[in-house]
């Protein structure tokens, strides 16, 4: 039983929307440890064990039966999987339901530390495009390694105030904006987040949803979708965001389908351009976290901004690899000719060529923290392969692969020495389960680990 009482202010809230009966099953369910759910990547390698269950709203998603020492798993370092609470997977259903296209541009305008943007990532897979933006530099920093480990190469991470979108209005097929809350729906998993909640952080937390709610609402196309959730329960922070933002901008209403086995909790709310519609994930009815989740559709016939194409490309640290250059990466490397190919500090990054205007426009007005898939860089006539290409889904052809046993595959990511026989000298990609974790290169004499040394894992 947590020590820490809930806000009174809070109770009396929560006592109105639940009515006195249900209450009390809601502050029970806040006591009730939360149930670890992953969310695999279908780009990636995994056997599950037998005793997982689906989430009922994500084919992806599945609850563990009990919570194992994810740091110790070679595969959660490889990005098979991402350790996502199953509220949160919803969105799979929606854009399941709205039909979104598979080859759009995406923002997720929130990101870190990159749930909702894995989810996004996989679902566009080798045809779309996401930008995956973080204000908080520290944050943006998280949200960068959770996208190299998931490994698609079709994500850009930014760092950005969302006013610094303001020239991408009518932009994006699907904007999602997972805002910074009051976080009533962490109560259970983070009993702190209830000292730290009081009404003037509420009213704080809306006047600041506002403001991005602003710039967010113009940044979708004609005929796209706003999706906005936040983890918290109070209609100052969700209903009143819908009204702000039907208030600003014309929006349709989305309603999504839902199987009342789900036990999400349905909302109306009016609005001068009709009903729109909010989904309550209350952890006494379902097994994940608290959330709130609406879906706006702007109009078909609304504005949309192409991006301007430009003859060369021009940044002040981003170049476009050269022709010969470009050449020798994709028959050196194995990759498709619908690549186009960048360098930043020498070190070469790969991208789908069918974004390169999209990329090259984004990058005149946002301050970039990484990009499709760092390939690595030359020296003379040998090429240096980044920890980035390791883990992402790009094929390495002709490179040699050495399958690790558990024992070596930790202390591969424990960055130790490694002792393996029988390797040829030059660089090995190791792997795990068929999973590449990184880079060796055998010299000879001794074998390098070229594990990233902030990316290693202390636990024994
Ligand atoms: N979508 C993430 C996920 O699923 O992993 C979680 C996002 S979290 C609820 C909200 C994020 O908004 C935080 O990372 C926070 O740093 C960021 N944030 C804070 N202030 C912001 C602001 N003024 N504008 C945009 N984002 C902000």
């Amino acid at each position: 039983m947590s020590e820490i009482k809930l806000p009174e202010a809070f109770v009396l809230r929560m006592k109105n929307y639940l009515g006195e009966k249900e209450f009390p099953a809601f502050v029970k369910s806040l006591e009730k440890e939360p149930r670890v759910s992953i969310r695999i990547n279908p780009y990636k390698e995994i056997d599950l064990k037998e005793d997982v269950t689906s989430v009922a709203w994500n084919d992806e998603g599945y609850f563990l039966s009990e919570r194992p020492s994810f740091t110790l798993d070679p595969l959660f370092h490889a990005g098979c999987y991402y350790v996502q609470e199953s509220s949160s997977m919803f969105i799979g259903h929606i854009l399941k339901y709205i039909q979104s296209p598979k080859d759009g541009i995406f923002l997720d305008l929130a990101a870190s530390p990159g749930g909702k943007s894995t989810l996004l990532s996989s679902f566009l897979g080798k045809d779309g495009f996401l930008v995956a933006n973080e204000v908080i530099k520290t944050r943006a920093n998280i949200l960068k390694e959770n996208i190299i480990k998931w490994g698609l190469g079709n994500t850009m991470v930014t760092q950005n105030d969302p006013e610094h979108f303001k020239n991408l209005e009518g932009f994006f097929d699907l904007v999602l904006v997972d805002a910074p809350c009051s976080g009533e729906g962490l109560f259970k998993k983070d009993p702190e987040a209830r000292n730290e909640w009081s009404e003037d952080n509420v009213n704080l937390c809306a006047l600041r949803q506002e403001r991005i709610m602003d710039q967010a609402g113009a940044l979708v196309k004609g005929g796209g979708y706003l999706i906005y959730s936040t983890c918290t329960f109070n209609e100052k922070e969700n209903e009143e965001m819908i009204r702000f933002i039907c208030s600003e901008y014309a929006y349709e209403p989305v309603r999504i389908p839902l199987d009342p086995a789900w036990k999400i909790t349905e909302s109306a709310t009016e609005t001068e351009d009709g009903i729109f519609y909010g989904y309550r994930f209350y952890p006494h009815h379902v097994e994940g976290e608290g959330l709130f989740i609406s879906v706006f559709k702007r109009p078909e016939d609304d504005y949309i901004q192409e991006p301007k194409k430009t003859k060369d490309f021009k940044h002040s640290h981003i170049k476009a690899a050269s022709k010969q250059e470009s050449q020798r990466l994709i028959s050196d490397l194995g990759l498709d000719e619908e690549s186009t190919f960048y360098s930043l500090q020498d070190s070469f990054f790969w991208t789908n060529a069918r974004y390169q205007t999209y990329f090259e426009f984004l990058s005149r007005f946002l301050n970039i923290r990484y990009f499709g898939v760092e390939l690595g860089k030359f020296n003379k006539d040998q090429f240096i392969p980044n920890h980035e290409f390791a883990v992402s889904i790009l094929p390495k052809m002709g490179m040699t692969t050495h399958e690790l046993s558990l024992s070596d595959a930790l202390s591969f990511l424990r960055k130790e020495d490694i002792e393996i026989g029988d390797i040829p000298e030059g660089w090995v990609l190791v792997t795990y389960r068929n999973n590449p974790l990184g880079w060796i290169k055998n010299l000879g004499n001794r074998i390098n680990n070229n594990y990233p040394k902030e990316w290693r894992i202390r636990m024994r």
